[in-house]
Order: C-alpha cells, then sequence, then structure tokens
C-alpha cells in the first residue's frame, strides 16, 4: 500500500463510522493526521451522531499508531471552525497535503413531511460543510502546490429514493461542487475526487429509526428482519459493506501517484452503479 510518510491527513466526522476508519488507515501508513466532529445530536437526526468518547477513541487508535493526532470538536457547517482548524493544522504539523470531507448526516422524510429544519440541517452537514472544509483547506494546498481531496457523496448521489429528497439534493450537490472545485484547483497540483458509496455497516445505517423506516410491519426490526431491505439497494447479494472497503478508495485517490485522477466519481455499492447512468 501506498506510503503516507512525512503527509498531513484531515478527515472530518471522524469520531467513528468510516471517518475513523479513513483516520486509522492514515496512520498505520505514516501520516500524521487532523480530525474532527460535531460530537452532538441534532434535533433533526433521528439517530444519535458521535460524542466525543468517540472522538477520543479515534485519537487513541491514531495515537496507537505512533502518529500524531489534532482533534478537535468543531461542526463543519462552521466555516470560521473549520478556517481555525486548517490554522492550527499549519501552525502544528507544517501543512494539511490531504483532505477527506466525510460528515454527513442521513435525514429521512418525504417532501410532502419534510420541514425545512429538516432540509436545513441535510443541506448544511452534507454539502455546505464539504465546501467549508475544501474553502479552508485550498488557500494552503495552493500555496504549497501540492494537495489531495477526496469528498464523500453516495449512490444516492446519483439516484433518488423515497423519504430522502434532502440528502439526495445533498449528495447530488457534493458531486457537482466537487467536479467544479476540481477544474477551480487544476493548475495548482491538486486532485479532487468523489466516492460514491452503497450502504456501509455504521451507525447511520445501523440504527432502530432507520430499521422501523424500512420494516413499518414490524415492531422492533431487528439486523438480520432490515438485511433483505438494504440488499436490494445493491446488485450482489451483501446488503453492507465495511468501512475500510471505502478506505481502500481514499488511499488510492490520497496517493501522491494518484497526480492526474481528478474529477472522478468511483462508485462502491456492490454493484449498484450498474443500474444507474
Ligand atoms: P456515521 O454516522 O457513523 O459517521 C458520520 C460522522 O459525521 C459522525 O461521527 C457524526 O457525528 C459526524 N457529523 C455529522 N454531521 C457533522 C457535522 N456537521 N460536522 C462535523 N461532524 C459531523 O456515518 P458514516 O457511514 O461513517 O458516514 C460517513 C459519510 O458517508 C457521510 O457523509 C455519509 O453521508 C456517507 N455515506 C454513508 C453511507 C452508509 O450507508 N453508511 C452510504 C453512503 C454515504
Amino acid at each position: 500500500m501506498d506510503d503516507f510518510q512525512g503527509k498531513v491527513a484531515l478527515v472530518t466526522g471522524a469520531a467513528r463510522g468510516q471517518g475513523r476508519a479513513h483516520a486509522v488507515a492514515f496512520a498505520e501508513r505514516g501520516a500524521d493526521v487532523v480530525i474532527c466532529d460535531r460530537c452532538e445530536d441534532s434535533a433533526q437526526v433521528f439517530y444519535p451522531l458521535a460524542t466525543e468518547a468517540d472522538l477520543a477513541e479515534t485519537v487513541r487508535l491514531v495515537e496507537a499508531t505512533g502518529r500524531r493526532c489534532i482533534a478537535v470538536k468543531a461542526d463543519t457547517g462552521d466555516r470560521a471552525a473549520m478556517d481555525a482548524l486548517v490554522a492550527r493544522a499549519e501552525s502544528e504539523f507544517g501543512r494539511i497535503d490531504i483532505a477527506v470531507a466525510n460528515a454527513g448526516v442521513s435525514v429521512a422524510s418525504p417532501i410532502q413531511s419534510m420541514t425545512s429544519a429538516q432540509w436545513d440541517e441535510t443541506i448544511n452537514s452534507n454539502l455546505t460543510g464539504v465546501f467549508n472544509t475544501l474553502g479552508a483547506v485550498s488557500p494552503g494546498m495552493i500555496e504549497r502546490g501540492y494537495g489531495r481531496i477526496v469528498t464523500i457523496s453516495s449512490m444516492l448521489g446519483r439516484a433518488g429514493n423515497t423519504n430522502m429528497v434532502a440528502y439526495a439534493a445533498s449528495k447530488w450537490g457534493v458531486i457537482g461542487l466537487s467536479k467544479s472545485a476540481a477544474l477551480d484547483l487544476a493548475g495548482h497540483g491538486i486532485t479532487v475526487n468523489v466516492i460514491a458509496p452503497g450502504n456501509i455497516s455504521t451507525p447511520m445505517i445501523h440504527n432502530d429509526a432507520l430499521y422501523s423506516l424500512m420494516r413499518p410491519d414490524l415492531d422492533a426490526p431487528t439486523a438480520e428482519d432490515v438485511a433483505p431491505v438494504f440488499q436490494s439497494l445493491h446488485a450482489q447479494p451483501v446488503p453492507w459493506l465495511e468501512a475500510e472497503e471505502i478506505s481502500r478508495a481514499v488511499l488510492f485517490f490520497a496517493a501522491e501517484a494518484s497526480a492526474h485522477i481528478s474529477g472522478t466519481v468511483l462508485p462502491i455499492d456492490a454493484g449498484n452503479a450498474a443500474r444507474v447512468t
């Protein structure tokens, strides 16, 4: 696997789930890591978000590899907080070479009953958060003439689904934002690529609210009960994938050698990509 010795990687939403997997994967390959997470629940999100204890656990896992870690409780929707995080990382670690805009939420409701607050939360975390992350890291990357940026969309960034107006809009938006940023940054040694995951086994999909939405016929559906419904969203016979599968692609795009791959969207969705254009 590629060597990230001497590199500094920023990962947002890294207190748990995919973000934690990416942070640890970078540290295991020699990078120092900068992470943030809001570490607070949202009234609009019907499952618990990460906690400060989760963020501390990611720090522990990164430091166990022998690498350094800056961890901050910050909401990616807050531009000033993202600018402050980047300024601190550049001052303490010298630079940010790699940025993974991973933080996000899932808010499920049909168009006829989705509230403005639910819409705003989803767009703020999933789209404005990506804008803020890229906006905060790109000036330093331009100055140094080097950067690898990876954004996280979804298979709902290329399709629609019931209850997913805000989520799908935010994830389609991430693709448009990333392709445009790839062009803005193309002359500065900076690449921007998108990963569009299928169902990934994290608390975003393993929670009572989503389980009940997927199996309204059951009182307290279990993972076993919802697995066939999740599986129907994939083409291959697998309900969900592990976060480490996404990390492998993040590492690929983040590698120095991936210098001439930019503006692409890579689906990692157990074959569902075959169903969409
Ligand atoms: P997760 O809920 O386990 O992790 C998301 C993390 O982001 C949490 O720690 C949460 O606290 C944090 N977060 C949320 N909003 C934030 C904000 N505004 N500022 C800072 N931190 C914030 O879920 P995950 O599966 O690891 O999600 C990672 C990314 O992958 C998200 O962008 C998500 O939309 C995307 N994704 C997930 C799936 C899936 O099936 N799990 C599928 C496609 C895409």
